[in-house]
């Protein structure tokens, strides 16, 4: 059961061969058990849980199961939960239990799905590895001596280490993607827009996106089929007809056009990830596929580009955590303003308080023009060379991730290389592209490798069945870590 797909878990539950009780508490077992050692959950609610199981198998014995009627799923702390505790992983909101349901979950809960837990990630949304989270850093099932990536590390790593059999996560510059490269897992960022952003805590947002994690591709599919959906209540959620992202998973992948931009493949890529992701493309070319070469001239710009505006963003939008009206408060302070002073000063780690300083400053008066409208230029050089490379190709691809897993805190000293990690992650939510990462191999060490693909704006159904259609003729996605 714990290595079953979410379809395969739907036909068990309707076939009544199991229950969601019996599932659930599967899980929260193995929680319990592993949890110690992955440290990849926050909050477990054994009873909210189960009382949600009991709920969907009532639901299911009235026969009104809808496909994910009875699954537990693990939701990334940035999703408000009502009456779930939600800290983005920061101290500052580590006693904020949430009066509401972001329009993710409220979307899940209707279609009867129920909450397994809270997932760790980086300090609201800032990291690479996980390690800037205030519960902890996360740990790689693959080899607990490495991170999981981030900064939706803790979802990845549940998904991984079959903890849940699958999670959300967001993405601003590659935290759905990255993570779920370095652990062995299927995981797609949405264009943006596609999925609502109300009740998911605002990194930057003009790049946040919430999308599925899950074992296939397919199972990303089923997900985002629920998750996805207009909202008025985000002024950036799209009004578009629903979609069936399941409805083109098996066309043939003859005549595809794969454009491998030669950027991708130079400098700073590490052999053995090359190696694996070239050996993809040979079976992608066995299925039926051809490649052309593009080029993405100003890859090189999006991080530093994406490391002004995110930043920027953050700054403004973290402003509302004051110690006012919710989360942490400073206990002793001489006046109101020394209140926020020493709140923000106790409440935020070092990662975010160096965004917030950036942010600050790029958008001063003075610098400004130099950074920030300088940044917002060149966003709109790299959303061209994107539009150019789409004019020769149905879909990107590339390594998601430069190398394999790292070790633990062997770039916590070093903000640059750890912002690095992201160079093939960040052009996508710059330009509002869907991009999509699945295993395709094993690097140094044993250690997963991911296969990225971004596609154009709305084209996820078609992402979904270049990925669907490699995991049929591959199995990478069906290895686990061992001793789990
Ligand atoms: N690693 C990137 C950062 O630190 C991306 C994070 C994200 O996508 N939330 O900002």
């Amino acid at each position: 059961m714990i290595h079953a797909t979410l379809k395969e878990l739907s036909a068990a539950l309707a076939r009544k061969e199991i229950s969601s009780v019996e599932l659930t508490t599967l899980f929260l077992e193995r929680i319990e058990r592993l949890n110690p050692r992955l440290n990849a959950f926050i909050t477990v609610d054994r009873q909210r849980s189960l009382a949600m199981a009991r709920a969907a198998d009532a639901r299911i014995a009235a026969g009104q199961a809808t496909v994910l009627t009875g699954i537990p799923l693990a939701h990334k702390d940035i999703f408000c939960a009502e009456g779930w505790l939600t800290t983005c992983g920061s101290k500052i909101l580590s006693n904020f239990v949430s009066p509401y349901d972001a329009h993710v979950i409220e979307q899940f809960n209707a279609a009867g799905a129920v909450i397994l837990g809270k997932t760790n990630m980086d300090e609201f949304a800032m990291g690479s590895s996980n390690e800037t989270s205030y519960y902890g850093p996360v740990r790689n099932p693959w080899d607990t001596d490495t991170v999981p990536g981030g900064s939706s590390g803790g979802s990845a790593a549940a998904v991984a280490a079959r903890l849940a059999p699958a999670a959300t996560g967001t993405d601003t510059g590659g935290s759905i993607r990255q993570p779920a490269a370095l652990t062995g897992i299927s995981g797609i960022k949405p264009t943006y827009g596609v999925v609502s952003r109300y009740g998911m805590i605002a990194f930057a947002s003009s790049l946040d996106q919430g999308g599925p994690m899950a074992k296939t591709a397919e199972d990303c599919a089923l997900l985002l089929n629920t998750m996805a959906g207009f909202d008025a209540r985000d002024s950036t959620s799209l009004e578009r007809p629903r979609e069936d992202y399941t409805r083109d998973l098996e066309r043939p992948l003859t005549g595809l056009r794969i454009g491998l931009p030669r950027e991708f493949f130079a400098e700073g890529l590490a052999d053995d990830v090359r190696r694996a992701v070239e050996e993809a493309i040979a079976e992608y070319r066995r299925l039926g596929a051809r490649t052309v070469e593009v080029s993405l001239p100003n890859l090189n710009l999006s991080v530093p580009v994406y490391y002004v505006i995110a930043p920027a963003e953050a700054s403004s939008n973290l402003s509302r955590f004051d110690g006012v009206r919710y989360g942490y408060r400073v206990p002793e302070y001489a006046d109101l303003l020394d209140m926020y002073c020493k709140t923000r000063a106790q409440g935020f780690g070092a990662e975010v308080k160096r965004r917030i300083l950036i942010g600050t400053y790029v958008l001063s008066h003075g610098y400004y023009d130099a950074y920030y409208l300088q940044a917002q230029k060149i966003r709109r050089l790299i959303a061209q060379d994107y539009a150019e490379a789409f004019r020769h190709c149905d879909v990107i691809m590339g390594p998601t991730s430069p190398t394999v897993a790292f070790p633990l805190g062997a770039k916590t000293d070093d903000p640059v290389q750890m912002y690095l990690n992201d160079i093939y992650t960040i052009g996508a939510p710059l330009a509002g592209l869907p991009a999509l990462s699945v295993p395709c191999g094993f690097g140094a060490g044993g250690l997963p490798v991911g296969l990225h693909m971004i596609g154009n704006y709305f084209s996820e159904a078609r992402l979904f069945n270049v990925a669907h259609r490699f995991q049929r003729a591959t199995d990478w996605h069906t290895r686990a870590p061992a001793n789990i």
